[in-house]
């Protein structure tokens, strides 16, 4: 596939560096913010004062085992400070809201075992590695659901097809170019012919050498009647005019496909080697636009927006539990604790879930 290779330029990323926004972010929430962490819903328990000296150094102890634990880690996501700092220079207010996005996570855990855990805030922004993560998740839950339902009835082979276009000066102009051509495509008599159902979605990379963006769609599609490369290169040139460069290839895995569609929409990497101006664009992107599509059997695999309170975890099994209850796997009593972004990659690794509970995707 030829479009990747300006990927492969974007791996080399700046090395990863201990962050002290995180920590900024943290203080200032828990100045803020002196509130119980998790409003019970058994506002029934009612800690007595031994308890709350105990849970305080649980919570202390807490700490400090997932600083330890994520201190061994290397940190692999450290390009979001440096988007902090590149946005503080240009817009003082989304710097800020990207800086406090997932610098503190809510926890509720027996010492042992995390049940939940959630960021206090999150910016929802497109370009946010975070929220750009959470999103791909929660999108890739769905879309496998919607999948194999579709399956159940719908006969084909899952493939993954990914269409590009020649790249363009600005995002804007790319991905309207893009979405023009995929709904003139998609309404071609051997589209019909071919695809049952797909789901897309948008990526672009950036070309620092040449300035401009790359923006392709990835789709995961249910393909009736085999359908050849050149074939759909050639109904595909029809629609734009000039691009011609088009990929398909079966997978056996829905899982994987669906990861493969479902990631982030730009690389922080890329985002970080734009010029202002693209760089600008970018972040100004407007609100709302639609970086996925879906139609045929696969039709209306709907993101419903992130719940500021929902679960970081798939744990949903857990939503009812609070703090005083006993822990589900060692019967220990539950605490809230606050943990900063550093402790919170720690909190992976103290993890030990038996495998039945992390949610239904094997
Ligand atoms: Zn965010
Ligand atoms: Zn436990």
């Amino acid at each position: 596939m030829t479009f990747t290779a300006t990927q492969q330029k974007s791996e080399s990323e700046p090395q990863p560096e201990q962050t002290s926004l995180v920590k900024d972010g943290f203080n200032s929430f828990r100045e803020t913010n002196s509130k119980p962490l998790i409003s019970g819903r058994n506002s029934a328990f009612t800690p007595s004062l031994d308890t709350v000296q105990q849970v305080d150094i649980r919570q202390r102890e807490f700490r400090a085992a997932s600083q330890r634990k994520s201190e061994r880690w290397t940190v692999r996501t450290p390009t979001k400070r440096d988007i902090v700092a590149r946005l503080e220079r240009v817009s003082a207010e989304d710097g800020l809201r990207l800086k406090q996005c997932c610098s503190a996570f809510r926890v509720l855990t027996c010492g042992q075992h995390t049940l939940r855990s959630y960021p206090t805030f999150r910016c929802k922004k497109p370009f946010c590695p975070d929220c750009a993560a959470e999103r791909a998740n929660r999108l890739g839950r769905q879309t496998e659901a919607k999948i194999a339902e579709a399956m159940q009835t719908n006969r084909g082979r899952l493939c993954l097809l990914t269409l590009t276009t020649k790249n363009a000066a600005t995002l804007d102009g790319g991905l309207s170019k893009l979405k023009k051509s995929f709904a003139n495509f998609k309404r071609k008599k051997v589209f019909k012919n071919h695809i049952r159902g797909y789901f897309g979605a948008f990526e672009y990379t950036f070309n620092p050498k040449t300035n401009d963006f790359h923006v392709h769609l990835h789709l995961i599609i249910l393909r009736g009647k085999f359908w050849n490369q050149s074939d759909i290169s050639d109904a595909w040139r029809d629609v734009t005019g000039d691009s011609f460069i088009v990929d398909i290839r079966e997978i056996k895995n829905a899982h994987k496909g669906v990861k493969e569609v479902c990631k982030y929409p730009m690389k922080p990497a890329d985002l970080m080697a734009m010029p202002d101006d693209k760089f600008l664009e970018v972040v100004k992107m407007k609100k709302g636009t639609r970086m996925f599509i879906s139609g045929g059997c696969f039709y209306n695999v709907k993101l419903d927006d992130a719940d500021d309170a929902a679960d970081d975890n798939v744990f949903s099994q857990f939503a009812d539990l609070t703090e005083g209850d006993a822990c589900p796997f060692c019967k220990e009593e539950l605490f809230d604790v606050l943990v900063n972004r550093q402790q919170h990659i720690g909190l992976h690794e103290l993890n030990s879930m038996p495998n039945v509970v992390k949610g239904n995707s094997s």
